[in-house]
């Protein structure tokens, strides 16, 4: 898979995000192994129950009967993109479904992509 087509994804789903709060926008593209490709937008409420854009790409990859994913590629940030990974709950969030070398890139710029493993970013995840 091309990471292009996950960057360009990720860059329109953020166009969707719905940030009247924190003003930080991120979008998502989530690659399955069967090769189909799922976006995400954080939205936000004022309450305690906003989703963030990596949640939002799993929610509807699962509900349409998907189970196994290769990688995600994420990108955010208020007005330009800056460095954004995902956070904690996310982390623990896709340990449920996917295994220790999941990939995820971290896109912020121009050639600017990071990449690390699910294991790198969240090790020793709670498991019951
Ligand atoms: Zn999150």
């Amino acid at each position: 898979m091309d990471l292009h087509i996950l960057i360009e994804t990720a860059k329109k789903a953020r166009e969707n995000a719905y940030t009247p709060y924190s003003n930080y926008k991120v979008g998502c593209a989530l690659l399955t192994k069967s090769g189909k490709v799922f976006s995400g937008c954080n939205i936000e409420n004022d309450g305690l129950m906003s989703i963030c854009a990596e949640r939002v790409a799993f929610t509807k990859a699962i509900s349409e009967g998907e189970k196994d994913f290769e990688c995600i590629l994420v990108l955010g940030g208020k007005e330009e993109l800056q460095y954004t990974s995902p956070c904690g709950y996310c982390r623990q969030f896709m340990s449920e479904f996917c295994d220790k070398n999941f990939e995820i890139y971290m896109y912020y710029g121009n050639d600017k992509i990071d990449k690390k493993t699910l294991e790198e970013l969240l090790p020793n995840n709670f498991s019951l």
